[in-house]
């Protein structure tokens, strides 16, 4: 047999190859295994020297610098060069200049440090690349998908006929959801939009959701052909939470309007505050209306497998569907997310069969499988196992201190509110309810406009630092600031430590010129 057909062939040193190079290909191989081994472990010495560089969560380099050492970077060498080689150069660049998410003082955004037990989940089922659309590229994937997501499902209090399927996030639940939403009152109408398209009736539907929502709600209107116009966006509350009251009166005018509202996305963790829509009067209304109910439950998911902040999402139960993302409170690498319906039979319009991924089975005589496939629930075709970091992360913490460590992220942001509320200098702008808040640095005098510059200016000095990184947002046209602590390994001095920075670089920069 030559070298180029047998099990190695190109790459994998076969005879003819002398010094036996390291393996091309992770899996199948005592060889590809070693390379492997060989390869993580550069990789957690390129990791330990590159962010040793680093003093805090971010290395403070400028966009212009960045894109100077990008500018330097070859792309397409003509010959390759040893894997530890090239880790030390492009993954020390990779790591020396990411901002890392498990640093106490990085607090941006829903971006969390992975655990441990996800990302060598992540790495050794990445050596096999399951791909979830059919069942011969994944076979025990699906399998496991679906006992996961049965799981969530029970979690979120959904009936039995309830199924689901991961995503890659937020956004492609909530589109999946809107898309449902709206086949499902087409439906009602008696047009099939998946085969006929949008008929004129669409013009006349409408998505509700609150002013805090998130983005993608009006993006998913506009890719969906109602356009973004079709999303009214109803009046929050002093704790940023949809008003009822204000939603029956848009109720009332959308009736008396003869437009359709078919759908109601609650939000439970908005991304901003973490506000938590009152989720079980929004049902109460949504079924009075025969409106869809999603909830937007990214962020606020997490707070399922917390005995102490469970009863937060009451009333998810009452969901036609649900998006959670794992890769914001759970500590999974991006993307990890999942996408549940209340009733299986609403999953019909991404129904989809293809002959050359899943084709049916020779029957009866043939005797071949029926093998199950995702493809007719997902938007995507090639998709990852992405289902098995979070089992692994499961099994590793369990359900209970898993629980603990979302209340402790709670705990800790309790305890930065309270240290703002406490310093004069710094005003909040909400009760925290999960892991985020909001406030602002208060100039003296403070006019709007020297209030805006001193916020902004106190996050970019402290990123440009590299000493925190900070979030920034706007409330009622103001800017404002914002700590995201999902980090629950964060010590008490830790959030001490930060919000004081903040109030004293803000004392700094007002003193200056
Ligand atoms: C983050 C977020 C999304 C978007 O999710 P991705 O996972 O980033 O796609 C949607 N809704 C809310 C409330 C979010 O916080």
């Amino acid at each position: 047999m030559s070298t180029l057909i047998s099990r190695g062939g190109v790459g994998e040193g076969g005879p003819a190859a002398g010094g036996r190079p390291p393996a091309l290909w992770a899996a199948g191989s005592e060889a590809g295994l070693a390379a492997l081994e060989q390869a993580l472990a550069a990789v957690a010495g390129c990791w330990r020297s590159a962010a040793a560089a680093r003093r805090g969560p971010y290395s403070g380099a400028s966009p212009e610098r960045l894109e100077r050492l990008a500018a330097a970077v070859e792309v397409l060498p003509e010959e390759g060069r040893e894997l530890s080689a090239v880790l030390e150069e492009l993954g020390g660049l990779a790591i020396a200049h990411a901002v890392d998410p498990a640093h106490p003082h990085c607090a941006a955004h829903l971006h969390c440090a992975p655990l441990v037990a996800a990302v060598a989940a992540d790495a050794l089922v990445s050596a096999v690349n399951p791909s979830l659309d059919s069942w011969d590229q994944a076979p025990i994937a699906g399998h496991l998908e679906q006992r996961v997501v049965s799981e969530l499902a029970r979690l979120a209090g959904l009936p039995g006929g309830a199924d689901g399927v991961f995503t890659s996030g937020g956004t492609q639940s909530n589109l999946m959801a809107l898309l449902l939403a709206r086949d499902a009152a087409a439906a009602a109408e008696g047009r099939t939009v998946a085969v006929d398209g949008l008929g004129p009736d669409a013009a006349r539907h409408r998505i509700l959701c609150s002013e805090a929502a998130h983005f993608t709600v009006q993006r998913s209107a506009s890719l969906l052909g109602l356009g973004s116009a079709a999303v009214e966006t109803v009046a929050v509350d002093g704790d940023m939470r949809m008003r009822c009251d204000d939603l029956d009166e848009r109720l009332e005018r959308l009736a008396a309007e003869r437009l359709r509202p078919m759908a109601l996305v609650a939000t439970a963790g908005t991304t901003d505050f973490g506000s938590i829509d009152p989720l079980a009067e929004l049902a109460a209304r949504t079924r009075r209306h025969r409106m869809w109910l999603h909830v937007d439950a990214s962020y606020g998911g997490g707070l399922l497998v917390s005995d102490r902040h469970r009863g937060l999402l009451d009333g998810l139960e009452l969901a036609d569907s649900v998006a959670v993302d794992f890769h914001k409170l759970l500590w999974q690498p991006i993307a990890c997310g999942a996408f549940l319906v209340r009733d299986r039979a609403a999953l019909a319009p991404l129904a989809v069969e293809v002959p050359y991924l899943n084709a049916p089975p020779e029957e009866p005589e043939g005797g071949g499988w029926r093998m199950p496939h995702l493809l007719g629930r997902s938007l995507s075709t090639s998709r990852r196992f992405d289902a098995l970091k979070l089992l692994v992360s499961l099994h590793t913490i369990g359900r209970r201190r898993l629980g603990e460590l979302v209340d402790r992220t709670l705990a800790l942001t309790a305890l930065a509110a309270e240290l703002v509320g406490a310093d004069p200098r710094l005003e909040p702008a909400h009760r925290p309810v999960l892991a985020s808040l909001v406030f602002r640095y208060v100039p003296q005098p403070d006019r709007p406009q020297r209030s805006d510059r001193l916020n902004a200016a106190i996050r970019d000095r402290l990123l440009a630092e590299g000493r925190a990184v900070l979030g920034r947002t706007t409330l009622a046209g103001r800017t404002h600031l914002k700590l995201t602590l999902l980090n629950p390994a964060a010590g008490e001095g830790d959030i001490v430590e930060l919000v004081d920075l903040v109030a004293r670089t803000g004392a700094e920069l007002e003193t200056q010129p």
